[in-house]
C-alpha cells in the first residue's frame, strides 16, 4: 500500500490541511479502513472532547471478566464493559471489530458506552 499527502478542506471550518502519509499508516495500522478525515485536527479535537459517536476498533474482550479496550482513532485505549454494549455482544467482542461508542467518565476514569458494530 502505497501513501501519499492529502490536501483536503475541513467541513467544520473550511480551511485546509494536509492529512499526511504518517497519519495514514497510522490509522491502518490501528486497523481503520482508509477514509479520508471529513475535518482538520483541530476541528477533529474539539469533537472528541464533546459528546456523541466516535470510530474505534476493539482491541480485546475478555468473556470471562466481561469487559475490553478500544483502540481510539488517536492510539488510545478506551475501557468498556459488557454492560456497555448494544446490540449483539458476540459480534463486538471480536478482535479488531470495528464499532461505534461514547466515552462517558466515571469515578474510576473514561469508558465506552453504546458499543455497537459499525458497518
Ligand atoms: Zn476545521
Amino acid at each position: 500500500m502505497t501513501y501519499r499527502d492529502e490536501l483536503l478542506m475541513c467541513e467544520a471550518c473550511g480551511k485546509t490541511f494536509i492529512y499526511r502519509v504518517e497519519e495514514q499508516r497510522q490509522q491502518a495500522e490501528l486497523g481503520f479502513a482508509p477514509e479520508l478525515p471529513r475535518q482538520c485536527p483541530e476541528c477533529r479535537a474539539q469533537e472528541s472532547l464533546g459528546p456523541g459517536l466516535r470510530a474505534g476498533v476493539v482491541k480485546w474482550f475478555r468473556e470471562d471478566k466481561h469487559f475490553g479496550f478500544i483502540t481510539q482513532r488517536d492510539g488510545s485505549d478506551v475501557f468498556f464493559h459488557h454492560s456497555g454494549i448494544e446490540g449483539d455482544p458476540e459480534q463486538v467482542m471480536q478482535e479488531n471489530a470495528p464499532v461505534w461508542y461514547e466515552v462517558i467518565t466515571t469515578e474510576r476514569g473514561p469508558q465506552a458506552i453504546n458499543v455497537h458494530l459499525r458497518e
